[in-house]
């Protein structure tokens, strides 16, 4: 039921898809929270899927992983690295998971008889999602994922509108973010779209109280007049969503429109007013770095950057550790597997191999740590990562010819990575699987203890020795192999201190060479930087320090501004 101190926020978005409705929502959560409020999140996928973990990253971008194993949509990233939330599989339920469970209910007996329905079964459940979480929070910002219009939201819409009716006007806010372009031939911002936005959401019963408008400029006061005119909200509740340099500058802008102070208005809070330094000290330091380095991130999904989000951002936090800007580029694995790594390697400061699934490009991934491993350039790899710089060491320094995992060469001679066919889950359950275990929601998921070893780059990294890190894989590197590779140079610096997994490798004698079994991208915030992106960068900026080049940015600049 219905927790009557805790208030709720709706934001849906419209007209086009990918506006930045994770993170208008993740920057009014920081807002709130600096503040004083405590908020939550909650994110609704309108898709089938029972979770993204299925899902190609090409179509959905990054699965995103919580501590309590969930795999779960890249917005959660968002929520976590803009607020001191810890997100868990209460965070994001998908139609998928709404129906499962109504079904569930229907197939036990739960409704007595009655036909089960979208209104109100579905809503229920949708409602009774949103009211779990209200327990001990000021505020539940529910962010419903699609366009206003798409045929899969419309159960999560009506949902919403409801809640008005159940818990007061007082305790709901609807914020609706849309697009204003500016229309070069007509040297015109459009408030049209956004007016027929704000109608398709009225059909549906909900009157936004907030718009939010992305736009490439600032509104003038005759065009914010003309919204609320148009879509029945007041003018002050017209806000610019200005596009911006950097993510981080998000909740500044907002803070500047009056978004925060509108919404305690609204809902009738009294707070203090933010102190916004900490985010004025990242923006500072992502504008403004003294130096900068370049890091190659050779992997599968090169050509669409949503799918290593929390990547990207973390060897961001990681600059900002250093004072450095990561200059980023996207190598295609299969290319280095064609054309050799040089050409595309020789000016990286630091190479990166990131996690991933299935055979195609995994060769150039190993020929591209083999480079990194013989010109001692700084490595850093992740999971997959890890796993290839296993087989690149085990073929070429321990002499283990054919070695591979068996994920790709199920007949290698040396399976120095395998699949773990008996392990124990986070929540202590013995589980086994064989290679045609079914795939949904089936891998070593969310977070796991590791102890790290004495005179390791990780322990130098982390400073202590227990830490605790969020997995998402199905192989394991094979401990038969410790013996062979540790005379190789093999470093085992990281151990599950229950099961006996390697989680992190490094290599003597080389300068920043580290594989880790787990995904720290997932911990690593722009506030508070992942240890392992920190070091990684800064041995970056031993092998190759630069003053950033003004000319290269202030180009930038002036296309952000839309010159
Ligand atoms: N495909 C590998 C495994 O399942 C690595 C997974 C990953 O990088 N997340 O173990």
């Amino acid at each position: 039921m219905a927790n009557t101190r805790t208030k709720y926020i709706f934001m849906t978005g419209g007209v086009v898809s990918s506006l930045g409705k994770g993170l208008a929502s993740s920057s009014i959560g920081s807002l709130l929270e600096l503040r004083g409020l405590k908020v939550i999140f909650l994110k609704f996928d309108p898709y089938i899927n029972v979770d993204p973990g299925t899902m190609n990253p090409f179509q959905h971008g990054e699965v995103y992983v919580t501590d309590d194993g969930a795999e779960a949509d890249l917005d959660l990233g968002h929520y976590e690295r803009y607020s001191n939330v810890k997100t868990s599989k209460k965070n994001n339920f998908t139609t998928g998971q709404i129906y499962d469970s109504v079904i569930s209910k229907e197939r036990k007996g739960d409704y007595l008889g009655s036909t089960v329905q979208v209104i109100p079964h579905i809503t229920d459940e949708i409602k009774s999602k949103i009211f779990d979480l209200a327990q001990d929070v000021d505020i539940v910002i529910v962010e419903v994922g699609g366009t206003v219009g798409d045929i899969e939201s419309l159960p999560f819409l009506e949902a919403i509108r409801q809640i008005r009716g159940d818990v007061g006007r007082e305790n709901t806010l609807y914020i609706h973010l849309t697009l204003v372009p500016y229309i070069q031939t007509a040297g015109e911002l459009k408030t049209k779209p956004t007016q027929h936005s704000v109608k398709e959401l009225r059909e549906i019963g909900i009157q936004p109280d907030i718009l939010l408008c992305r736009t490439d400029r600032m509104l003038s006061p005759d065009v914010k007049a003309k919204i609320a005119l148009f879509c029945n909200v007041e003018k002050d509740a017209v806000i610019t969503a200005k596009n911006v340099e950097t993510v981080y500058e998000v909740p500044i802008v907002f803070h500047q429109e009056g978004l925060d102070e509108k919404i305690v208005e609204k809902l009738n809070i009294w707070t203090g007013r933010p102190n916004l330094k900490g985010w004025e000290r990242v923006v500072k330091k992502v504008k403004h770095p003294r130096f900068e380095t370049t890091i190659a991130l050779v992997g599968k999904y090169v050509s669409l950057v949503e799918s290593y989000k929390s990547l990207t951002e973390a060897l961001i936090h990681g600059g900002i550790a250093n004072d450095a800007r990561v200059n980023l580029k996207y190598i295609d694995s299969e290319q280095v597997e064609k054309e050799g790594p040089e050409c595309f390697l020789k000016d990286a400061n630091g190479i990166l191999v990131p996690g991933g699934f299935g055979t195609r490009g995994i060769e150039g991934k190993i020929k591209a740590i083999q480079y990194a491993r013989e010109k001692r350039i700084p490595y850093f790899g992740i999971c997959l990562g890890m796993q290839c710089a296993v087989i690149e060491i085990a073929r070429h320094c321990a002499g283990l010819k054919g070695a591979n995992s068996s994920e790709f060469d199920t007949h290698t001679p040396h399976a120095v990575i395998y699949l773990l066919e008996e392990w124990i889950d986070r929540d202590q359950v013995a589980q086994k699987r064989a290679s045609d275990t079914p795939k949904g929601g089936t891998m070593r998921l969310g977070s796991y203890p590791c102890r790290l070893e004495e005179g390791s780059l990780a322990l130098e990294a982390y400073n202590k020795r227990l830490i605790n890190e969020r997995h998402r894989h199905r192989y394991e590197f094979n401990n038969d192999y410790m013996d062979i590779l540790g005379k190789a140079g093999m470093v085992f610096s990281g151990v599950s201190p229950d099961m006996g997994l390697i989680e992190i490798i490094e290599l003597k004698g080389h300068p920043w060479f580290l594989g880790c079994q787990f995904h720290p991208e997932f911990k690593s915030k722009p506030m508070d930087p992942h240890p392992l992106f920190r070091e990684f960068i800064k041995a970056s900026l031993r092998r190759g320090k630069r003053k950033p080049d003004r000319a290269r940015v202030s180009k930038k600049r002036r296309e952000m501004k839309g010159g």
